[in-house]
């Protein structure tokens, strides 16, 4: 393993998100029905076969998950576990190998150890990207599972991503869809794909910093993260369907919110109530890399909305310093969500 100094560390989180890395991954590879041994190898460009199955048919899901520095040194990961169990369900819809949960653990628990120097201080954490890829060499296998797979571990400093003060522009697109009704819960690169032509049109003619999908008028997500409507005394939020990504964030804020006191609905929601809510309440988005954004407009059919005073609301503030707080480790683990 290499030492890198705490200049250097510091140096990788001022880069844009995703795009430093330290420098070991472990990678493990599926043949012959059952996974071989699990290596630890540097960053560095895969071999890989033209006619690999990933590339053709886009067998490939990921994860996304965080390890932080505690204030005695110590590194934690949040929710080892609810991560590497929806990386089971998304290789699963993909028909992909299930990488043992033991493996999985093993294995991100390994990258983290071997970058331990690299982590920075939080509101800063080591981002964890799991990945999964179909490898079997078959272009003809169109309508076949890949019987080869490769899975690897890569490891990425992040800064902080809050947003601060400014709220969200978000675009309401009430058409299209991200994903399809029974795909939108994997987290697979296809629905990604299928989703950026809306999200970079809506940046060019909109100014727009996402696009929340809402077929029908049926309120579901962002093109990464979750949605909810908070006020002082409630939280509003689609309930777990298979339409949409069941984010561990999503499910943190819930947990917190309740033993906050706040009452936590689960219900579908239209975008006429979402209108109806930002006169008084406010609205937020959720995942792993920003944690709690606050929304300060939504776009509709060209009329703007503005969110309370644009800025990210105060019950959003308390919720996403609350998560913070204990992801961090400056307030107790109620939950045991660290390890
Ligand atoms: C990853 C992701 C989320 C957020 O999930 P977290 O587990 O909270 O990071 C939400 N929506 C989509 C489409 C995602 O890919």
């Amino acid at each position: 393993m290499e030492e890198v100094a705490p200049e250097a560390a510091k140096a990788k989180t001022a880069a844009p998100f995703g795009t430093a890395f330290t420098s070991r991954m472990t990678l493990a590879r599926y043949s012959d029905g059952q996974w071989q041994g699990v290596e630890n190898v540097p960053v560095g460009p895969l071999p890989l076969h033209p006619a690999s199955h990933v590339l053709h048919y886009g067998s490939t899901c990921f994860e996304g998950l965080k390890a932080y520095r505690m204030p005695d040194g110590e590194v934690k990961i949040f929710r080892l576990d609810q991560h590497v169990a929806r990386f089971q369900r998304s290789a699963a819809l993909l028909c992909l190998p299930q990488p043992p949960a033991d493996m999985m653990e093993a294995m991100i628990r390994e990258v983290v150890a071997l970058a331990r120097d690299d982590i920075p201080e939080a509101p800063g954490a080591l981002y964890l990207r799991p990945t999964l890829i179909g490898t079997e060499e078959n272009i003809g296998a169109a309508g076949a599972p890949s019987a080869e797979a490769m899975v690897y571990v890569l490891a990425s400093p992040v800064g902080d991503y809050f947003a601060g003060g400014r709220g969200l522009n978000i675009l309401i697109e009430d058409r299209e869809m991200r994903s399809t009704p029974g795909f939108g819960q994997a987290k697979t690169g296809g629905n990604y794909a299928s989703a950026l032509r809306h999200v970079v049109r809506a940046r060019k003619e909109h100014g727009a910093d996402q696009v929340l999908f809402c077929p029908n008028g049926d309120v579901q997500e962002t093109g990464a993260s979750n949605f909810f409507l908070i006020d002082d005394n409630r939280l509003l939020t689609k309930p777990l369907d298979p339409s949409f990504l069941h984010g561990v964030t999503r499910d943190s804020v819930i947990t917190l919110a309740r033993d906050l006191g706040y009452e936590v609905i689960e219900r579908d929601f239209t975008v006429d109530e979402i209108k109806d809510w930002i006169r008084t309440g406010e609205a937020a988005l959720s995942g792993t890399a920003a944690v709690l954004s606050g929304v300060g407009a939504f776009i509709h059919d060209g009329t703007r909305y503005q969110v309370g005073d644009g800025g990210v609301g105060p019950n959003t503030r308390k919720l996403s310093e609350a998560l913070r707080a204990l992801q961090s480790g400056r307030t107790p683990d109620r939950f045991g969500w660290l390890s």
